[in-house]
């Protein structure tokens, strides 16, 4: 008979729900698209848990593959050691992805696999000769996880402000949104490409020869999710191109079928050098991420001399048998289920009630591409965050998850959802759209 305040002395849960001074809210189950709360009602999630529960919750392929795999081989370092169902799942992510983005690495979470994503391209130019090449390049409200390298890269000021010093040599580009002319459009923005310049700004004010990478998430989700203007991604690709610097996909968010296709490098049809992966790979259930390499230059920086000793990385819980084991048999579920397919099945569907909320008040932008969306609302004044909060919090005694950032309402369920949920999920959003008022 624990109440929620008497366990703050046990754990520390995500240090952010301190700004909403107020115990979490407790959840004893979950099943498919629903949450069971403590008090017995049902909670439909829209959020995917975190963006990652994308074949819903407790999945009975993903549970069994679990239990069979605990009861064979627990655990087995990478260090040294290997074991068949690593090599299977990297064999199959692989195939998965396209181009050549066939060496794969696995981490525990997105941050770990931002970080590998980082060192692994500053490693690639010191075994070409290009040690110098040190720089890393971010963008303004890009979000990469919380540790040091992917803090500093990440372009939420609010989030490092206390750290002082970046990573050194670390730069953000420019990014604006909203732009006048792209509000409400529905799926991405025909306005805005030229953003991708202010990459030239960067390589102007810096000998470009020092830059090793740039790191975007291709939808910036965790900012309110922000859609490439159509172009932008091609355009930094090229710009990158030119002059020899490593372009780095954060997909943390948009792998494994979150925009009706496997990948992000898929639905945009963009080839970046390096893809940082995690959440959807195992469904959430365990911590994994996995860091896909073009071969060229995995081969090129495992061959160089000084990198073959220098370059150190590896995570005690790479690629453990568990964590591949429920990777696998998520990947089963996402395929025999079509899972990758569902952002453009029911892409339409969504981008119609999404649009839907135009004229519901305080809405001032709604962004949707597959199955996301972003619903910007009027900051109060005076009281910013407020008006999104309380929409999620009369959303969730409705009976819907969602997720707030600022202003910003964002949903991102499990891919399993149907039309009745999306009503569901909107029908509710109206109503309490109109209460917040
Ligand atoms: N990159 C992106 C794009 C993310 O959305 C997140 C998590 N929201 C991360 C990195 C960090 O992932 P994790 O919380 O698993 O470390």
């Amino acid at each position: 008979d624990m109440r929620p305040n008497d366990l703050k002395a046990y754990w520390m849960p995500f240090t952010a729900n301190r700004q909403f001074k107020q115990a979490p809210r407790m959840v004893v189950g979950a099943e498919g698209m629903y949450y069971k709360l403590a008090d017995g009602r049902d909670l439909m999630d829209g959020i995917a848990g975190l963006w990652c529960c994308n074949a819903g919750h407790k999945r009975p392929r993903i549970v069994e593959a679990i239990r069979k795999q605990a009861g064979e081989l627990d655990y087995s370092p990478a260090f040294q050691m290997g074991h068949y169902k690593a090599f299977e799942l990297a064999n199959r992510l692989a195939n998965l992805m396209p181009g050549d983005l066939n060496t794969v690495f696995f981490t525990n979470s997105g941050s770990e696999s931002v970080e590998t994503a980082l060192k692994i391209a500053i490693a690639y130019h010191r075994a070409r000769g290009e040690g110098h090449r040190t720089r890393l390049i971010g963008r303004e409200k890009g979000y990469h996880g919380v540790n040091f390298g992917g803090m500093s890269v990440g372009g939420m000021p609010a989030n490092r402000k206390m750290f002082g010093a970046l990573v050194a040599g670390v730069d953000h580009m420019r990014h604006t949104h909203g732009i006048a002319e792209n509000r409400f459009s529905r799926g991405q923005p025909d306005h805005g490409a030229e953003l991708a310049d202010d990459l030239e700004r960067l390589c102007q004010l810096h000998d470009p020869s020092t830059i090793a990478a740039v790191i975007v998430e291709p939808l910036a989700g965790s900012a309110g999710v922000i859609l490439p203007p159509k172009g932008y991604l091609e355009r930094l690709r090229a710009i990158c191109d030119r002059h020899g610097i490593l372009l780095i996909f954060d997909e943390v968010i948009t792998a494994y079928g979150r925009l009706g296709a496997p990948f992000a490098v898929d639905y945009f049809g963009v080839e970046p050098d390096i893809v940082a992966t995690a959440k959807g790979l195992a469904n959430g259930v365990i911590p994994m991420g996995a860091v896909f390499v073009q071969e060229n230059i995995h081969d090129a920086f495992m061959s160089g001399p000084e990198t073959m000793v220098e370059f150190f990385h590896g995570y005690t819980f790479s690629g453990n048998p568990m964590a591949c084991a429920a990777a696998l048999a998520t990947l089963d579920t996402y395929e025999e289920e079509d899972l990758f397919e569902k952002g453009r099945v029911l892409g339409d569907y969504w981008a119609d009630a999404v649009q839907s909320l135009k004229d519901c008040p305080n809405v001032i932008d709604l962004r949707n591409l597959g199955l996301i969306a972003g619903i910007e609302l009027e900051p109060i004044a005076g009281a910013p965050t407020k008006r999104a909060f309380d929409a999620f919090l009369r959303a969730y005694e409705k009976g819907l998850l969602i997720r707030t950032t600022g202003d910003i309402i964002a949903l991102s369920p499990p891919l399993i959802i149907e039309k009745a949920h999306i009503d569901f999920a909107f029908d509710t959003l109206r109503a309490v759209l109109r209460e917040v008022a």
